[in-house]
């Protein structure tokens, strides 16, 4: 059985916890490996390599940082194959998706290949007599990403290539559920010439998140995972006087409108809610349907949504597994509950036919219309293939119902009025927007992130505010002496 390990100064390490968590493939069920769990020496010692190469990584010049960017992009588009494979045998996934999960988080290596550009700062000439002024960017030192199981190799990407770019050191703790895709991404690394020390990976659970919320060397996090422990990482880290950014759940909807073409607004919700299993933070969970549309749009959807398939990953069905079977067991009761309440099961998931192994964690695409705004499988993240319709009678009914959602990452609406979509995305308290887009991830050269118990922090990830996010500004003010700025002079410096 393999045991995957730590990363640390350019080399695999065990450490010295025995503490392991099992790897599983969701799609048999069956235990593939186990992940070391490390203890506080072995958070240390990871964290004391990404410390001790920051001074010489912080001085690499941007020429020489970008020639590695440039050959891991190369590496990354060669071989992102391997990746999706080793995603879908930990996460579940279809193999198409986990290659368009690394294809998105390539795009950031690419935005990030940039960094010369990116990272020019200001210079201003006699803004006082004889003195001139610079502002530039600097790194800030050791950074902790900490990743969620459902995006093992896209959302890191999220960070780590502009965190390095920008002249930081990582430490990257992936969710032990997927932990091989991290490993994969250090090696590569290697191969691509980033100095020992630069990219680190850290295994383990909340006794490592605990070590870099504390450790005085890690500087920054970047955190992404349920909203719970999402306020927790951003309380500690900046109690410990870290920058924090922790994106947290999500319950987007997507508003339907009754003058949009509703067969293309019933492929998009079955795209957007059952794609990934519904186990992405970008997932529609809620179909507003407003007006007498709602009949027509749910058999439409219902209709689509029984031709799909659910099975193993690795056999290109329209769906795969859930990521355990305590989280199938979950969503399932969700569903149950949900009938209990009065919500109508239009098609039912939990008698799925997969095809997969029997101990699988299958759970089909579930559609429940007629749910109401009480029912908890409405006012929870449920995180799996349940697509739930809520029906209104107009369009400030739908707004005012995605705007009382406490969260606030994603959302759309679909219709044909442009007047009403520019009011949508005006008054929506939302962060990512889709008009006639039920899947609304920004490119990497604009920033990902929402708003409310979505996000905690005030940056959202990649784009400019990622840049922003991996550095600090100084501001440097020179005047090179000859004898006419002698004298004494103890009042404030005034511009002259
Ligand atoms: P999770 O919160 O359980 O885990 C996220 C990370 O936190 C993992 O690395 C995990 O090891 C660690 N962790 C878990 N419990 C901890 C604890 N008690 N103390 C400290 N650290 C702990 O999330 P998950 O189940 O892996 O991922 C799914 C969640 O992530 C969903 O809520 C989803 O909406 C969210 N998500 C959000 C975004 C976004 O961009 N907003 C993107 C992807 C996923």
């Amino acid at each position: 059985m393999r045991t995957v390990s730590h990363w640390s100064g350019g080399t695999f390490f065990a450490g010295t916890s025995t503490d392991t968590a099992p790897v599983t493939n969701p799609a048999t069920g069956i235990v593939t490996g186990s992940v070391a769990l490390a203890n506080v020496q072995d958070a240390r010692a990871v964290i004391d390599a990404a410390e001790s190469a920051f001074p010489a990584w912080r001085d690499t010049s941007l020429a020489k940082r970008t020639t590695v960017l440039f050959t891991f992009r190369e590496l990354l588009n060669a071989r992102k194959g391997e990746l999706a494979e080793i995603i879908t045998a930990e996460h579940g996934k279809v193999l198409s998706d986990a290659l368009g999960e690394v294809s998105r988080g390539q795009e950031v290596v690419e935005f990030a290949c940039g960094i010369a550009h990116l990272l020019k700062g200001g210079m201003t000439e006699n803004a006082s007599t004889n003195i001139d002024v610079a502002s530039f960017r600097q790194p800030l030192g050791p950074v902790a990403i900490i990743s969620p199981f459902n995006f093992p190799a896209m959302v890191p990407m999220w960070f780590f290539p502009l965190a390095i770019a920008t002249g930081n050191t990582v430490v990257l703790k992936p969710s032990e559920k997927v932990p091989t895709a991290a490993l994969w991404i250090a090696q590569l690394w290697a191969e691509a010439g980033l100095p020992a020390g630069v990219f680190n990976v850290l295994h383990g659970d909340k006794t490592a998140v605990d070590e870099l919320l504390s450790n005085p060397a890690i500087k920054a996090i970047s955190f992404v995972g349920s909203t719970p422990i999402a306020r927790y990482v951003y309380t500690t880290g900046t109690a410990n006087g870290k920058r924090v950014q922790a994106l947290g759940g999500a319950k987007n909807h997507a508003i339907v409108l009754p003058d949009a073409d509703l067969n293309l607004a019933a492929d998009a919700m079955v795209n957007a809610g059952f794609g990934s299993a519904g186990e992405r933070c970008m997932a529609i969970s809620v179909l507003v349907a407003v007006g007498d549309i709602a009949d027509t749009l749910v058999t439409k959807i219902a209709e689509r949504t029984r031709t799909l398939t659910t099975g193993d990953g690795t056999t290109n069905p329209d769906m795969g597994p859930l990521i355990t079977q305590a989280h199938r067991d979950k969503v399932a009761s969700y569903i149950d509950t949900g009938e209990k309440d009065g919500a109508t099961v239009v098609v039912d998931g939990r008698t799925v036919q997969a095809n997969g192994g029997p101990d699988g964690f299958w759970l089909g695409p579930t559609l429940i219309d007629h749910v109401s705004t009480d029912m908890s499988i409405y006012t929870d993240e449920i995180f799996g293939p349940a697509l739930c319709v809520v029906r209104v009678d107009t369009y400030d009914q739908a707004l005012h119902l995605v705007n009382a959602s406490p969260y606030g990452n994603g959302t759309a609406i679909f219709t044909n009025d442009g007047g009403a979509a520019r009011r949508f995305h005006n008054d929506i308290e939302v962060g990512m927007v889709g008009i006639n887009v039920p899947v609304p991830v920004p490119m990497a050269y604009y920033s990902f992130g929402g708003w409310k118990n979505s996000l905690f922090g005030d940056s959202h990830a990649h784009g400019t505010e990622g840049i922003h996010f991996f550095t600090r500004g100084k501001v440097v003010t020179t005047r090179w002496l000859d004898p006419s700025h002698g004298g004494i002079n103890l009042g404030f410096p005034e511009n002259n």
